[in-house]
């Protein structure tokens, strides 16, 4: 018997994690994309630290995380023992919020509207910082989503990269989770390609195989290493 009344348990996650990256070296062998070209993201929210710290442990370095306040909270404390580590801020933005997500993160993948993208541009001249940045396109054009609507991702690209030059680094998007993904993911591979963004984030736990598949870069995976929420 444990000392302690209550102990979690974080032993899942190393083989979990090995598991993941596995298929996603698998599905990039079966596109017939270099080994190594797409990115790992571990989405963490709402699991602690000492999950965080065994899926380190494991060599994971790049974390996503949806809420500022739970990102500062959980990471200073280990980054301060993992140089490496690449935090992702992945949820929705508030203005309000774009100071400690320039402070905090390594990037910024939810850029989806032009006050928000002033907000960002000041808080990185205050903070001398700045994130690379990914603009989030609602390709489902679903009212309770964010993102910039799929008719005014054009102009809002262009804008950003005259704005944020090549800290403006791709395209992020969350297809409607019902349906098949598949000409979402196409859709925003498409609008990179044409904008020259080399950062294609897209696919999560049900369908990141799919998205690496019509040419994801960066893949947010949660519950397939963390467990449920
Ligand atoms: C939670 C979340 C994920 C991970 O989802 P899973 O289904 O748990 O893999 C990916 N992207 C965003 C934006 C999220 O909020």
């Amino acid at each position: 018997m444990s000392d302690t009344p209550f102990s979690a348990d974080y032993s899942h996650i190393a083989p979990r994690l090995r598991a993941v990256r596995e298929r996603i070296e698998a599905a990039t062998a079966r596109a017939g994309r270099r080994p190594g070209s797409v990115t790992l993201v571990a989405v963490s929210k709402t699991h602690p630290a000492e999950a965080v710290a065994a899926a380190l442990a494991a060599g994971q370095t790049v974390f996503g995380e949806n809420r500022v306040q739970e990102a500062a909270a959980k990471f200073p404390g280990l980054r301060a023992a993992h140089p490496g580590l690449e935090l992702h801020v992945i949820g929705g933005l508030q203005t309000n919020k774009a100071e400690e997500a320039v402070r905090l993160a390594d990037m910024i993948e939810t850029l989806d509207r032009p006050r928000l993208a002033d907000a960002i541009a000041a808080a990185c001249a205050k903070a001398g910082r700045a994130p690379r940045l990914l603009i989030q396109v609602n390709t489902g054009d679903e009212p309770q989503k964010s993102g910039i609507a799929r008719a005014e991702a054009d102009a809002f690209i262009a804008a950003c990269r005259d704005r944020f030059g090549p800290a403006l680094a791709g395209l992020m998007c969350i297809p409607p989770a019902e349906g098949d993904p598949t000409p979402h993911f196409a859709w925003l591979a498409d609008r990179a390609a044409r904008h020259g963004l080399g950062v294609l984030s897209m696919g999560m736990s049900a369908d990141y195989e799919v998205a690496i598949r019509e040419g994801a870069t960066h893949v947010r995976v949660g519950t397939a290493i963390f467990g449920a929420r």
